[in-house]
């Protein structure tokens, strides 16, 4: 089955995470992608992969993502975190990491684990 991967970028890290859809398109293409909502039209428009976007992270696209763990329906979080940044939702953000360890989902909060889970596809 192909893997069912969420994205998620703070807003300092969207570029990034546009420029590693690129790098790995070929990968990804093969995947279904899941997005909080600012972060999946970036890669849908400027990537030209489809996204399933939900709601933006703030407005509770994280939890959304944290929702499809515990239901099986997202396989692997891709999570380029910003360390150096305040966050509204700093709750929802600590929820995700925590259900994604309850279920023992992959999950990279950074640039080097993603290459590596990518790789791993
Ligand atoms: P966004 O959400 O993609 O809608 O910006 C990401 C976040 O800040 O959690």
């Amino acid at each position: 089955m192909n893997k069912r991967i969420a994205l998620i970028a703070h807003d300092n890290l969207k570029s990034g995470m546009v420029q590693w859809c690129k790098d790995h398109k070929s990968k990804l293409k093969a995947c279904e992608l899941f997005a909080t909502g600012t972060t999946g039209s970036r890669i849908s428009g400027e990537v030209g992969l489809p996204v399933t976007c939900f709601k933006s992270g703030p407005l509770g696209g994280d939890q959304q993502i944290g929702a499809g763990i515990s239901e099986g329906r997202i396989d692997v979080v891709i999570f380029f975190w910003d360390p150096l940044a305040p966050h509204p939702h700093d709750v929802d953000v600590k929820a995700l990491l925590r259900i994604a360890a309850v279920y023992n989902i992959p999950m990279a909060c950074n640039l080097a684990t993603a290459n590596l889970i990518v790789d791993g596809l």
